[in-house]
């Protein structure tokens, strides 16, 4: 074998503990005891550091081409690596034009080849009028499908009505793919009062719980009805906590993630005018906050993504710190993992519940049966990790374009000290693949 990782501490399927794992052809060929195997480079940890599967990250918007000022990606995939990823899966929308044809997914492809630093998947869009798409761009690769039931923050990309998002369930359930929901009610959020001004919890009224939770009762009731596979985006309401558990229970083919923002911050420390942390569905309050950790430790939340969601600083709006006008997303990809450990940490989890939540799941739930784990003949992808180590967020660090994130100022513990894709450290040189579902294009 061409290289070992020698480490006192390891999190693998195997469970936890100090192991050899060797690596030949950008393959793991071997998990054996410590100082067990031999080879020509040995990679020895330091005693303060882990080593971890690569994580997986289904929710990036990288944006490119098309809005690359906001995000592309080079810088998005530099970002990822930086934070321990190495697979992220790119959503369909904010790119120009976005992914709803087998065009457009190629244009995507043409425009990553060869400047990536991670591995890339992509998410195909389902909107108005493109049903007849859906079944090539199955063909062509995408993981899946993504749709909103209201208006997603930009035109090109617009809502499925409640017939239509049945019809196109329809059609994956017949092909054996997944649809992905940005799930909140139009017509909950047209009741609510508009958000508009510098107060965020005027924002968050404007989002209220009420319409995730309408939302994802009417995307359970569809798959029960259709026998689709659906996966419940970035959830926030704890309240739809106890009916998506008693759906999952009667055997409906749901999944659901939530995101290190959730987990991380609450609605009571959000600073008048702090835009950097307007993202939809919004940040609530501390309490449910808590909800959504003990949906983690019950299992009823699947996995934990970053939905990167990036912008220019301008259009975040700091000049005004006006939520209704600011663009809605954070940008949180390389830092997305010591976010989650450090709460995971703080509520007495393990490393090991922060790889399954945010490596082996999320690559379970998108099919790639070779990431996500630290077993034979899984890819040479690693995150070293030192656990304890302390920092403060500074977003002149962060790696993904524009230097904004809600996490700036954040003391967190844990440290990302090295990055490896197939065997081979992540360094300058783009060396990630373009995937298809269930493997390499
Ligand atoms: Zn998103």
């Amino acid at each position: 074998m061409e290289l070992v990782f020698r480490t006192r501490r390891a999190v693998t399927s195997a469970g936890e503990g100090s192991f050899d794992v060797g690596v030949d052809g950008g393959r793991i060929v071997a998990v054996a005891a410590y100082g067990e195997l031999v080879g020509p480079r040995v990679v020895e940890l330091g005693d303060d550091e882990v080593l971890l599967p690569g994580l997986v990250d289904t929710h990036v918007h990288v944006n490119d081409p098309g809005r690359s000022d906001w995000e592309g990606f080079e810088t998005a995939t530099r970002a990822a690596a930086a934070g321990g990823i190495t697979t992220i899966v790119d959503m369909p929308l904010n790119s120009l034009p976005p992914t709803v044809d087998v065009a457009a997914l190629e244009l995507k492809r043409k425009t990553a080849a060869g400047r990536v630093h991670v591995d890339v998947g992509f998410w195909g869009g389902a909107i108005p009028g493109n049903s007849a798409d859906l079944g090539a761009l199955h063909e062509s690769g995408v993981f899946g499908f993504k749709c909103f039931l209201l208006h997603s923050g930009v035109d090109e990309f617009p809502p499925l009505e409640t017939g239509e998002l049945e019809a196109d369930l329809r059609i994956l359930a017949d092909l054996g793919a997944m649809m992905i929901v940005h799930a909140e009610d139009p017509d909950t959020i047209e009741q609510a009062p508009q958000a508009h001004g510098g107060h965020y919890a005027d924002f968050l009224n404007s989002r209220p719980r009420e319409a995730e939770n309408v939302a994802i009762a009417r995307v359970i009731e569809l798959a029960r009805r259709t026998g689709a596979r659906v996966h419940i985006l970035h959830l926030s309401s704890s309240d739809a906590l106890a009916m998506i558990g008693a759906a999952r229970r009667e055997g409906v083919a749901l999944t659901v993630e939530t995101c290190p923002h959730y987990l991380t911050f609450s609605a009571e420390e959000i600073a008048d005018g702090a835009t950097q942390f307007k993202c939809c569905p919004p940040i609530r309050e501390s309490r449910n906050r808590e909800l959504l950790w003990q949906g983690l430790a019950d299992g009823t939340i699947d996995f934990v993504v970053s939905d990167h969601s990036p912008c220019t600083p301008e259009l975040k709006r700091f000049d005004i710190g006006d939520f209704g006008e600011a663009w809605g997303g954070i940008a949180s990809l390389q830092v997305g993992l010591p976010a989650v450990w450090t709460g995971a940490r703080d509520r007495g989890f393990t490393l090991a519940d922060v790889v399954r939540w945010m490596a082996e799941r999320p690559a379970a739930q998108a099919g790639l049966a070779r990431k996500g784990r630290i077993e034979i003949g899984a890819d040479a992808d690693f995150c070293v990790f030192a656990p304890d180590e302390q920092f403060v967020v500074d977003v002149a660090n962060l790696r993904h374009r524009n230097p904004v994130s809600a996490y700036h100022g954040r003391a967190l513990t844990g440290v990302v000290r090295s990055t490896w894709l197939r065997g081979k450290e992540i360094g300058s040189v783009a060396e990630g693949e373009l995937l298809v579902r269930g493997g390499i294009s």
